[in-house]
């Protein structure tokens, strides 16, 4: 069975020492859930010093961005190799990567090629605006985010791929709507749909993909119920380690005890 996966993206949030004082809390809020994985993408600044503080058992760490080339002249630049041995996962394309830092699919590609070349899992972020939500786009922008991110991939390296979908105009930085459950089974069934066509039903039964618009512990759980939806993405609601952790505990009473 695939492990269910909440991830904590603290964005530019917390600082080395509330980092710290979070995860402290957060341990002693948490039990270890066998089937429920919990992942907190801190700060650069953090993730060293809490890769020695964390339980292991309990929270694996991501990074937020790092840069696909492994080492080199690149001012001011993180890279894959440098979080090897550091975290578990590295969030790339997200929305506010893709939009304040201009990322296009190219180079959010190279990002995912980089992020197994240093034997890391990338946790993809796809999604559309609102502006293409109301034309009718979804479908496309879903279609060229996914072939593009993936197109240097083995069928082997994209089955253990994560894909939040993360709908731009559900996501709280952009002062979203609250998305209905049924229109993200709409493209979650599509994201299956695309990556059984180019790779084959069995590796997209194993790809696991999150819900990556807000939720908050009483939203969570009708996104968590759907078909297909193996966990989420969380922005505002993770910065709070009582309100992370009851969105966990939701987590566990739908999905853990499978
Ligand atoms: C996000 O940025 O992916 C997100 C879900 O943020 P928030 O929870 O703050 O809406």
């Amino acid at each position: 069975m695939k492990k269910n996966l909440i991830v904590a993206n603290w964005k530019m949030h917390l600082n080395v020492s509330s980092a710290s004082i979070y995860i402290n809390r957060f341990n002693k809020e948490v039990p270890v859930h066998r089937n429920i994985e919990v992942v907190i993408a801190p700060s650069f600044l953090a993730i060293q010093p809490l890769s020695l503080e964390v339980d292991h058992r309990k929270i694996k760490l991501a990074a937020q961005n790092a840069y696909f080339k492994d080492e080199g002249a690149f001012t001011g630049e993180v890279s894959f190799t440098m979080l090897r041995d550091l975290v578990k996962y590295v969030i790339i394309g997200h929305s506010e990567r893709r939009l304040y830092f201009h990322e296009d699919l190219e180079t959010v590609r190279d990002k995912v090629s980089a992020c197994y070349r240093n034997g890391l899992t990338p946790i993809l972020c796809i999604g559309e605006t609102k502006a293409e939500r109301i034309a009718g786009e979804t479908k496309r922008v879903i279609h060229d985010q996914l072939i593009t991110a993936l197109s240097n991939l083995t069928a082997e390296e994209v089955r253990g791929i994560v894909i939040a979908y993360e709908p731009i105009w559900a996501i709280s930085t952009f002062q979203g709507e609250v998305a209905k459950p049924q229109d993200i089974q709409r493209v979650i069934d599509f994201i299956v749909y695309q990556i059984s066509e180019l790779y084959g039903s069995k590796v997209a039964e194993e790809v696991r993909i999150l819900y990556g618009g807000s939720v908050n512990p009483d939203s969570v759980s009708g996104y968590l119920a759907l078909e297909n939806c193996d966990g989420a993405l969380i922005g505002g609601a993770s910065l709070n380690y009582l309100e992370f952790a009851k969105i966990i505990n939701k987590a566990y009473l739908i999905r853990g005890k499978e």
